[in-house]
């Protein structure tokens, strides 16, 4: 999608400090990060959110638990524990529509996914 700012990191039109990348996904660290580790764990196919899957997406994203836990373990936040969350919509807090996926690790999260 031409004016969406995560396609624009996928064809490296703007900056990112990627981290991951293989034929249909891309990480890169969050611009303003919450925790010593933040990474966003994206499809490179556009997608606004979880409610917008399509079976190509949908494989893609099937994927990302798997590449979640692998960045973890080498930003070395595996064993202390870490976090995978999504935010999808306006009430979920969404800010920026391609689907992502936050990977946070690095000090104590605390147990509540919501405040
Ligand atoms: P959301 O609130 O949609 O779940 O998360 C969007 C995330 O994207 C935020 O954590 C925000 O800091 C991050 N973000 C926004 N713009 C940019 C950018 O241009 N580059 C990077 N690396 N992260 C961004
Ligand atoms: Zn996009």
């Amino acid at each position: 999608m031409s004016d969406c700012l995560f396609c624009k990191i996928v064809r490296k039109e703007i900056p990112a400090a990627i981290v991951y990348e293989d034929d249909t996904l891309l990480a890169f660290k969050d611009i303003n990060p919450q925790a010593p580790v933040h990474l966003l764990l994206i499809p490179k196919a556009h997608c606004e959110n979880l409610n917008d899957l399509t079976p190509a997406t949908a494989e893609a994203a099937a994927r990302i638990p798997g590449v979640a836990a692998q960045l973890a373990r080498d930003h070395g936040v595996a064993e202390a524990g870490w976090r995978l969350t999504t935010n999808c919509g306006i009430e979920g807090g969404q800010g920026v529509y391609h689907l992502h996926f936050h990977v946070i690790g690095g000090k104590p999260l605390g147990s509540r996914v919501c405040r």
